[in-house]
């Protein structure tokens, strides 16, 4: 599996050098706030938009306790369609089943439209080692693909480029000749893309959700170049995830309400597209050859844990799209194809706790991103249960174990809590600025607090605990009472 990318930094460095990129936080404070304005006001005119919340996570559990069931009438669904169907448990099963239709039609030159499953198992690198001249035809992917970057966000994945970078990087790397205008870049890739289309002998594209009832595949885009993928290459090879499916069409529209709105705050996206199989005979368009390649890469092993409720995902980013935390350390400080909240929980799920460099811990526990998922999974919940998993198999920063340790007796025991208030005041005056009454970066050096002091200051203990001021307080009101004769 290739959804961990970074595990040579663990959290706290990976986070490090995104919070020092100032381009990276203005562009998703920028994002953010977009999609968090346009969601709010769509959700507002909808004032059955919880209902709907109930019913689609509805939809997705039954799902996923009946999902053998669901996959077997898809797949029967889709052959009776003329789809050829390819059952992958894991990645490699996928990739082997890929590069063999790839063998049998002699395809060396592919186009590729968004699909998170192919990051997941790798595939562009694969095909690439094979031989096979693949383009993404997404503006965002092609741009990443060009600068061999990684995506930063699941739904906007060059979320960190601007347009003075990418037309940059197309000079260098395909030519370009023109200005920094958006619509003059889009221009250039639309001329280069073309002929690709027209070139291709394979299409490889990802599904939003695979409808069990009609053996469909749907596809949710904003920009054509998925429908061509779809469209113009004889062979089409469809990347389904085992928890893509719905049951029916009226499931889809369920779905397909929630979709664009917590995504991009949009009724809908400019291309949905519902395909049942190859081209049949008279019609004008479509592959002449379908395949689709269904994928657990590890989706069944969630199912009867904690983390089950992580199958209801439809990939919106909306948690993304609200996360403070995402905000700061950007899509690259989780080092994980799927970053921000739903990405802590499936990495961590997916992948185990050995190589996530802290992750889990990348989270205030706020809350915000599961009141804005639109199947209602209780992210900040199951970060959490990550978090006692990893304490409990001992897979967290050993530092900490005494840390934890000092701070629980410390906050148990009012004697204790005293005494370490007492002592504490002096040591940290005694380090702090004078002027500022604080702990500053010239602190830094103190392994304990630098991780604060080297960003923020840290205020001193105030000059006595709030209990012996109240004691005094109230000791002084009474005496001010019974001189005063007054009883307040
Ligand atoms: S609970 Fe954690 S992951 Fe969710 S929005 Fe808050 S900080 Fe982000
Ligand atoms: S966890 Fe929820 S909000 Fe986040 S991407 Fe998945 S469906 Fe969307």
């Amino acid at each position: 599996m290739a959804i961990l990318y970074n595990t040579d930094q663990n959290l706290r460095e990976r986070a490090s050098s995104c919070i020092e990129n100032d381009f990276k936080h203005n562009a998703i404070e920028t994002a953010q706030e977009t999609f968090y304005v346009k969601r709010g006001q769509l959700v507002e005119e909808m004032p059955d938009w919880e209902i709907i919340r109930d019913r689609a996570a509805a939809i997705r559990n039954d799902v996923t306790k009946n999902l053998d069931f669901y996959v077997k009438q898809f797949a029967e669904r889709a052959e009776a369609n003329g789809c050829i169907m390819h059952y992958a448990p894991d990645g490699e099963d996928a990739l082997w089943e890929i590069l063999g239709i790839f063998a049998d039609h002699g395809a060396a030159h592919a186009v590729k439209s968004k699909s998170m499953m192919s990051e997941e198992i790798g595939l562009n690198e694969v095909l690439e080692q094979a031989g096979v001249d693949i383009i993404e035809t997404d503006c965002a992917e092609n741009i990443l693909q060009t600068a061999g970057d990684k995506p930063s966000h699941i739904v906007v994945p060059a979320l960190h480029f601007d347009r003075e970078a990418i037309a940059e990087l197309y000079r260098k790397k395909r030519g370009y000749e023109g200005s920094s205008v958006p619509e003059e870049i889009t221009h250039f890739l639309r001329s280069i893309l073309r002929e690709e289309f027209l070139a291709a002998e394979v299409g490889v594209r990802g599904c939003n959700f695979a409808v069990a009832e009609t053996g469909s595949t749907t596809l949710v885009t904003n920009e054509g170049n998925g429908r061509m993928v779809d469209t113009y290459p004889k062979v089409q090879i469809i990347l389904v995830g085992i928890d893509r499916i719905v049951p029916d069409l009226e499931a889809l529209d369920t779905m397909m309400c929630l979709l664009p709105r917590s995504a991009v705050g949009a009724k809908m996206t400019a291309y949905f597209s519902v395909d049942s199989g190859p081209r049949k005979p008279g019609e004008v368009d479509g592959a002449e050859e379908v395949h689709i390649v269904i994928m657990d890469n590890g989706r069944h092993t969630l199912i009867n844990t904690e983390f089950e409720a992580m199958l209801r995902c439809c990939r919106c980013g909306a948690c993304l799209n609200i996360c403070p935390v995402y905000r700061h350390i950007t899509g690259h400080g989780y080092g994980s194809i799927y970053p921000g909240p739903m990405g802590i929980v499936l990495t961590a799920a997916l992948e185990g706790y050995d190589n996530l460099g802290g992750m889990p811990f990348a989270c205030s526990l706020c809350g915000a991103c599961a009141e804005h998922c639109p199947v209602e999974i209780p992210l900040h919940d199951l970060i959490r249960q990550h978090r006692i998993n990893m304490v409990e198999e001992h897979k967290n920063n050993p530092v900490e174990v005494p840390i934890f340790k000092g701070l629980e007796l410390m906050w148990s025991n009012r004697a204790v809590y005293g005494t370490a208030m007492a002592a504490g005041r002096p040591i940290m005056k005694a380090l702090a600025d004078g002027e500022k009454g604080a702990m500053d970066e010239s602190s830094a050096w103190i392994p304990i607090v630098k991780g604060w002091t080297s960003k923020r200051d840290f205020d001193v203990l105030a000059p006595e605990l709030f209990r012996t001021w109240f004691k005094k307080h109230k000791k002084e009101r009474n005496a001010g009472s019974e001189e005063g004769g007054q009883d307040r």
